[in-house]
């Protein structure tokens, strides 16, 4: 495959899921499908997700979560700085050491 249509793919994600950010609040569904739309080109084209656009991603039920839409982030309080981050259709919480 041409390293250009990656860099095309990756560009289309990129644009989806930032639009799918803006929608979440107004157009719950539509983002969703973005968001679906942005999964599936990365895996026809064979892309990583940034790591950036991974967040918005569920690990457990692979739902596209948006921080303070459908995801709560919170900070964590032990001395170990974390984030929790709680997704809000499957209630999976996940850890991210942010600094030692
Ligand atoms: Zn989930």
């Amino acid at each position: 495959m041409k390293q250009s249509t990656k860099i095309i793919a990756l560009e289309r994600i990129q644009i989806l899921i930032k639009n799918a950010i803006s929608n979440s609040r107004t157009f719950p569904k539509l983002a969703q499908r973005q968001a679906d739309l942005a999964k599936k080109i990365s895996t026809r084209y064979r892309i990583a997700m940034p790591y950036e656009i991974k967040m918005n991603f569920c690990k457990k039920c692979k739902n596209f979560i948006v921080p303070g839409v459908n995801s709560r982030i919170r900070i964590g309080r032990t001395s170990l700085k974390s984030i929790r981050v709680t997704c809000r259709f499957c209630g999976h919480i996940y850890r991210k050491v942010i600094a030692q």
